[in-house]
């Protein structure tokens, strides 16, 4: 059975929640850019550091082996929080920046030739975009963009016309990490399968929020930076089906991904080591198994519904504010609310928020293309965590009304 979701307890785990910004409790509502650390990571890290710490898979003495079996035990949480088939598909990164980074260059120079498309949506991060972009510069790859509507809904039946035989890879986000909408995934992995196409699934705004299961989706890949998830900084995942990763290149040359080197011939590591080059960030793989042992231990469905309701609640209050637009209406919405406010800048609104103690983000959101399409310049954004209140809400509805009065 499972226990009771009991805010007041789990804020107790986050430290830095009991801090006061400008002599005001501090309101963190930019969990979409990272998210706070419960003491049971920082803690496990230093402990880490304090009494194992040593290099791994190359150390033939105990502290080495403690270490290395350490990291490879994150690993295997990791294979059994996204339900993978195997820990050859989990693949250390250093967030889902580098995994799409990895995988596009990776995937690009074994299966990409001049002229092969790649389908991405209007609402990527620039993650997402940037380095398709770079291989589309380097081996004249061709990107070709999914449209949404006016809710923020992607539209399938234009993502089905956009298919040709030139199609060889599929790249979206699972949550928009400015519309907060949840794209259905399973219907465009599915539909890219039957046309014999590959599809990457960027989960850096889903993994946080609801139980992920690559299996299911049948996705071939999934990316997320174990930052957003209550982790630490500098560590995240490529997931990729054994098969697909079997036929992958390297990424990055070194120390860790090669079997034997002579200056005639070099040999590559199995997986999923052949991927990561230099010594791995493994006390960060620490941090972020016990980050995904946190949000086990609560539930990924009890966190999903606590969330939703919150989410729920931000948003009729919201409305409540005269002169508010939010921005992202689709039916399956994540904990993200993107808004403005009559002609008020986001930037005006986002500094005087601080001042109140609010923290939101402004601007683009790492999202250009979406704002091109909303013809918006930028947006206010509130993203919810695990351990937002309601009560935090109304401190932000509070903060918009001041605000909205002040112009
Ligand atoms: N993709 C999405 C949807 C995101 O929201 C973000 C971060 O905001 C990223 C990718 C990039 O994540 P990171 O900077 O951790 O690599």
């Amino acid at each position: 059975m499972k226990h009771m979701y009991d805010i007041e307890q789990i804020r107790k785990d986050f430290p830095i929640l009991e801090r006061q910004v400008y002599g005001k409790p501090l309101v963190y509502l930019d969990n979409g850019a990272t998210t706070q650390k419960p003491r049971q990571v920082v803690d496990a890290m230093s402990e880490e550091y304090y009494s194992v710490n040593a290099n791994v898979h190359r150390g033939v003495h105990f502290l080495s082996q403690q270490a290395t079996e350490l990291h490879e035990a994150s690993r295997e949480t990791v294979r059994r929080f996204i339900h993978a088939r195997s820990t050859n598909e989990i693949v250390f990164t250093r967030g889902t920046t580098e995994s799409i980074n990895l995988l596009a260059s990776s995937f690009g120079e074994a299966f990409m030739k001049e002229g092969d498309e790649v389908i991405l949506s209007v609402m990527e991060h620039h993650s997402n975009i940037v380095p398709w972009q770079l291989l589309a510069s380097r081996r004249g790859i061709v990107i070709r963009v999914i449209p949404m509507n006016d809710r923020g809904e992607l539209l399938i039946d234009e993502y089905r016309k956009l298919f040709s035989e030139r199609t060889k890879m599929v790249s979206v986000a699972h949550v928009s990490n400015v519309l907060g909408t949840v794209n259905p995934v399973k219907e465009l992995i599915a539909y890219a399968h039957s046309q014999g196409v590959p599809v990457l699934v960027d989960g850096a705004q889903s993994i946080p929020h609801m139980p992920v299961d690559v299996q299911q989706l049948d996705a071939d890949f999934y990316v997320f930076s174990g930052h957003k998830v209550y982790g630490p900084t500098g560590v995240g995942v490529l997931y990729g089906k054994e098969e697909w990763l079997d036929r992958l290149p390297p990424y990055q040359g070194g120390g860790e991904m090669i079997q034997s080197v002579s200056f005639q011939k070099t040999t590559f590591n199995e997986l999923p080591f052949k991927f990561e080059a230099g010594t791995p960030d493994y006390i960060g793989t620490t941090g972020l198994a016990r980050a995904l042992d946190y949000v086990s231990s609560l539930g990924m469905d009890q966190i999903a519904a606590y969330e939703q309701e919150l989410t729920a609640y931000a948003t009729r209050r919201l409305m409540e504010v005269s002169g508010m637009r939010i921005l992202g209406t689709a039916d399956a919405k994540g904990s993200v609310i993107s808004f403005l406010v009559g002609n008020i800048h986001h930037f005006d609104m986002g500094t005087l928020l601080d001042r109140l103690g609010i923290a939101v983000r402004t601007g683009h959101h790492c999202a250009q293309p979406l704002m091109q399409r909303l013809g918006v310049e930028g947006t206010v954004r509130a993203s919810f965590g695990l351990y937002n209140t309601k009560e935090e809400i109304d401190l932000l509805v509070a903060g918009v009304e001041r605000v909205s009065r002040m112009f």
